[in-house]
């Protein structure tokens, strides 16, 4: 029998990989989603044989629940709201694995108390607790229930203290084996989520999800080695080195390093947001136009690219902008799509958000390709996109996003960028692309915007 179970948690970690390989483009990202999730239930259920939990009215009733709930929230939650989606899901997971291990060490006989297992216990309600008041900080951050950014007093101070005690807590508790330093050790470790996470704002929360996610599956890694369960211990370690990779690729599309990220705090510093201008930056420089304008504009050209960004998720455009590139594909343009790493609020945001438009996959341009391409564009369409398309990133030294990679959107013949107002993006700085001489400025609700246009190229 253990050999079948095993050889289940095989298969299991395969479809695993295999999940993951899949979820590396859109074309494959939803059969990648259920072979990783074929393998779970083929994991689960192998856990359930070994454990001889085979209550099947629990076994049924917890997938009615679970699957339910997971069903419910899959539906109805917005585009936009995905990282505090992904966060709260950290912490589940964070949260499940503290309580196995505190669960365990009052369970599992005395035999089972070696010096690894120990360990394992320890770093599985270490990380566990982190991940789970972490990831809840970053949710309330993300839900705006919390301040972006908090300062405390000697936070740098407290985090260091904070740390070491956690190490000299759990290794105490591997020496002494008092159930007493194992509930000190939560403890302490639940603060030093908040505090790890409390003064990181802006930009930077979602490498911070992404670091959580990874931290998550380490915690899951840990309680695979305090449950001996081998299926548990592979899922848990690809979660982790996955969130690390998927961290690694974010601070590079923001130029940022981990360290920066983690104790650097804000994004912008005081000192720099006090030198930001505000709306007067703008003032009288600005060449603002309308939809039919741009239609003519759009009608005469053979290549265009559409930027989209967070405004465009937030307006729900991406139907209204498929059906304009393909009005202009009817037309003889080439219309393409230039996706930024960081666009909108999580990696991948753009894709899964354009795939959900069927706009085809051969048209989304990742960001390096792209760029090459923009001073042959005619017209570049930027909608509701920011940050990702501002050219202080690559000419600005003082500015705070200096040298985070961009759409260099500024090098086509015309830009025209569509937003409701002169607000900045979420960086909260200004862009000098919207008082560029080739600029446009279409201001409106990005998908009434499109529908318009639709409309005037048509009538053209
Ligand atoms: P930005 O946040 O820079 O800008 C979005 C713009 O959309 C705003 O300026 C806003 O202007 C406009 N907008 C909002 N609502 C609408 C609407 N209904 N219609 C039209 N426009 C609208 O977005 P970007 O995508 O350019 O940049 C993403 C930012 O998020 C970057 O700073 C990036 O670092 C950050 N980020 C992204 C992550 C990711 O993984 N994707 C992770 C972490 C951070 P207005 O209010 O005037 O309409």
């Amino acid at each position: 029998m253990s050999e079948l179970i095993n050889l289940a948690y095989l298969v299991a970690a395969i479809l695993f990989i295999m999940g993951l390989k899949g979820l590396s483009s859109p074309r494959t990202a939803v059969r990648g989603n259920l072979v990783g999730a074929v393998g779970m239930l083929i994991a689960i259920l192998a856990t359930l044989v070994e454990r001889q939990v085979l209550s099947f009215g629990w076994i049924i009733a917890g997938m009615v629940v679970g699957g339910g709930i997971g069903a419910y929230i899959a539906r109805m939650v917005k585009m936009t709201a995905m990282p505090q989606m992904v966060a709260l899901l950290n912490g589940f997971g964070g949260g499940a694995s503290l309580l196995v291990a505190l669960s365990q060490f009052i369970l599992a006989p005395e035999s089972d108390h070696t010096v690894p297992w120990l360990v394992a216990l320890a770093l599985s309600t270490l990380i566990g607790a982190v991940t789970l008041t972490g990831s809840v900080v970053a949710w309330a951050k993300l839900e705006g229930f919390a301040e972006q950014a908090m300062k405390l007093p000697a936070q740098g101070t407290l985090r260091v203290a904070l740390g070491l005690a956690v190490l000299v807590v759990a290794a105490f508790f591997v020496w002494l084996e008092w159930g007493f330093l194992l509930f000190l050790l939560a403890v302490v470790a639940l603060v030093l989520g908040i505090l790890l996470v409390i003064a990181i704002g802006g930009a930077d929360m979602p490498v911070v999800i992404a670091l959580l996610n990874s931290y998550s599956g380490l915690a899951a890694a840990a309680t695979g080695f305090v449950l001996m369960n081998n299926g548990l211990i592979i899922s848990g370690s690809l979660v982790g080195a996955s969130g690390i990779i998927l961290c690694q690729i974010m601070c590079k599309a923001m130029n940022r390093s981990l360290g920066a990220v983690l104790f650097g705090g804000a994004m912008v510093s005081e000192e720099q947001m006090a030198s930001i201008p505000g709306k007067e930056f703008y003032e009288g420089k600005v060449k603002s136009c309308g939809a039919e304008e741009v239609a003519m504009l759009l009608a005469d050209a053979q290549r265009v690219v559409i930027a989209p960004g967070y405004g465009l998720a937030v307006a729900q455009a991406q139907y209204a902008t498929e059906e304009l590139a393909k009005v202009l594909g009817k037309r003889g343009a080439d219309v393409k799509y230039a996706i930024h790493p960081v666009a909108g609020r999580m990696p991948g945001h753009m894709n899964v958000l354009l795939a959900e438009a069927k706009v085809p996959y051969e048209r989304l341009v990742e960001m390096d390709n792209i760029n090459p391409e923009f001073p042959q564009t005619d017209v570049v369409l930027v909608l509701g996109a920011n940050d990702v398309t501002n050219p202080a990133a690559r000419e600005d030294a003082a500015s705070p996003i200096y040298g985070m990679p961009i759409l260099d959107v500024d090098k086509a013949r015309t830009v025209v960028v569509v937003k409701r107002s002169l607000s900045p993006g979420f960086a909260g700085i200004p862009n000098p692309l919207f008082i560029n001489d080739n600029t446009l400025m279409l201001f409106g609700d990005a998908k009434a915007v499109l529908q318009d246009l639709v409309r005037a190229v048509q009538e053209l």
